[in-house]
């Protein structure tokens, strides 16, 4: 039937999870991809590689397409943050309650674990593809092929899951009343790392999310399971003392690290070599509406990719595919129509408050984390968590352990942030806060949402 064919632009992590989901409900589905096939090269993307956080909305979508337990033997819980300061000293602050993590995983290893099991569940890879425009109307999509061949496809369904720079957009952009905005932040990102000891061991816990926060910027890393670090450095692009900018040679990335980063550095044996073989990236968040116009849809960061700093867009596109999942399960395939306009209904709420949360919590990785304050904060927001378990939800908790639409843990988190904000402050409250009268802030909450 012409309604069960549905062809994906990008095999990225959402565009092949789609893939398995689509493929599972019996559709006929083509996926295309603007590079070659690399599944079976080792895993490097342009020379480096990357890992990601993996959380329960994540998860979750894997377990329906039966998929957890193979990803989870290639991931490393990471129970918290270390936060290293600027003389080396370090400090674990635990994300949720006792064996709560979020994973540390390959990104290029994960890629090709869903490609791999698209092709096994009959989903036809189309490599070398590259999108070039879509007639929205007669739902035809121009290819460019490599020796600058050309390819028309006639589609019935098109989803384009092909990133932040998504071609599929771009032809809606061309329609008349498609919103569109995109912001990138001051600063940019470029991937380092620290490889295992000389004993062969990790050079740092590997059970945690490393943080060196240094106010206007910082440094992070993540544990892979060959026993090394993928580190991410943030910086502004220009305009302050410590940025891309003024970073001309090895000499000056030393002193950098030096004088901010010292434990890492000593860790960092490649780090002048590293710094100026890979690349310097931009940051870019991309709002989007609506994201569908006949029977072709936007998904993932097509629509709405966001700053890393919640560590949420891979599992927010995750989510998507797990929604769009259930709504065909509740309605068919008979009327796409309907089930695209319910999905962007439904999430874009909730994409636009994560969005907006992993901005916000830029700032709060690079500068807060570093401050005892919020440290108190933390410990009795978890106090009143381990009170009142459903009255009293952590942020961080019901973003990424939870699947609380996002919307709603965005106006859960404002309420509860304005009433720690009048608990913190207390000028005694380093001292008084086991005497705090939690009933009583929890009474707070309950007024709050009523209002
Ligand atoms: C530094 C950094 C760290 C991050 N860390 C995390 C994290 O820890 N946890 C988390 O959840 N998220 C994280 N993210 C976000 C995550 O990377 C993205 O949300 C996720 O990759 C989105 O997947 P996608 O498939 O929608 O897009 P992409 O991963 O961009 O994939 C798009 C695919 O489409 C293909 N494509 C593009 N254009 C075309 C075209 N014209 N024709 C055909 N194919 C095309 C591309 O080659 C690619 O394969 C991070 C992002 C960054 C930048």
């Amino acid at each position: 039937m012409e309604n069960n064919n549905i062809s994906i632009l990008g095999a990225g992590l959402i565009g092949s999870l789609l893939g398995i989901f689509l493929r599972k409900r019996g559709l006929d589905v083509s996926i295309f991809e603007k590079r070659e096939d690399r599944r079976h090269q080792l895993y490097k993307e342009e020379g480096r590689s990357i890992n990601m956080a993996l959380s329960d909305r994540g998860w979750k979508a894997l377990e329906k397409v039966g998929l957890k337990d193979k990803i989870k033997d290639l991931a490393i819980p990471m129970y918290g943050r270390r936060i290293h300061d600027e003389h080396g000293n370090t400090t674990f602050q635990q994300y949720g309650k006792d064996g709560e993590a979020i994973y540390s995983i390959s990104r290029g290893k994960f890629n090709q674990i869903l490609v791999d099991e698209a092709e096994k569940v009959g989903v036809q890879l189309n490599f070398e593809h590259k999108c070039e425009d879509v007639n929205i109307y007669k739902k035809q999509i121009k290819f460019s092929l490599p020796k600058w061949e050309a390819k028309k496809h006639q589609a019935n369904v098109i989803i384009g899951a092909d990133g932040a720079y998504s071609a599929l957009r771009s032809s809606m952009q061309k329609q008349e009343r498609f919103d569109f905005s995109q912001h990138y932040i001051s600063h940019g990102y470029k991937e380092l790392s620290i490889p295992p000891t000389a004993e062969g061991e990790f050079a740092m816990d590997p059970n945690a999310l490393h943080i060196w926060p240094r106010g206007k910027f910082m440094l992070i890393a993540l544990p892979n399971p060959d026993k090394s670090f993928t580190c991410t450095l943030f910086l502004p692009f220009e305009g302050t003392k410590v940025c891309f900018d003024k970073i001309h040679d090895k000499k000056d990335v030393e002193s950098v690290f030096k004088t901010y980063f010292n434990d890492a550095y000593n860790m960092m044996p490649t780090l002048g070599e590293d710094f100026f073989k890979n690349p310097t990236s931009a940051l870019i968040t991309i709002n989007c509406y609506p994201w569908v116009k006949n029977q072709c849809l936007l998904i993932g960061d097509a629509s709405h990719a966001m700053v890393p700093f919640y560590g949420q867009g891979m599992n927010c596109g995750f989510e998507d595919c797990y929604v769009l999942d259930g709504l065909i399960e509740k309605y068919g395939t008979t009327s796409w129509e309907l089930i695209f306009e319910k999905f962007q209904k439904m999430r874009k709420p909730d994409t636009d408050a994560i969005s907006q949360l992993a901005l916000e919590n830029f700032i709060e990785m690079r500068d807060a984390v570093s401050d005892p304050k919020f440290l108190i904060r933390k410990k009795i927001e978890a106090r009143l968590h381990e009170l009142y378990p459903k009255e009293w939800i952590p942020l961080y908790t019901m973003v990424t352990f939870s699947d609380i639409p996002y919307s709603e843990a965005y106006a859960q988190g404002k309420i509860q942030d304005r009433i720690m904000n009048k608990v913190m402050a207390d000028p005694l409250i380093t001292q008084n806060w086991d005497k705090l009268d939690y009933e009583d802030i929890i009474d707070q909450v309950e007024t709050a949402r009523m209002v």
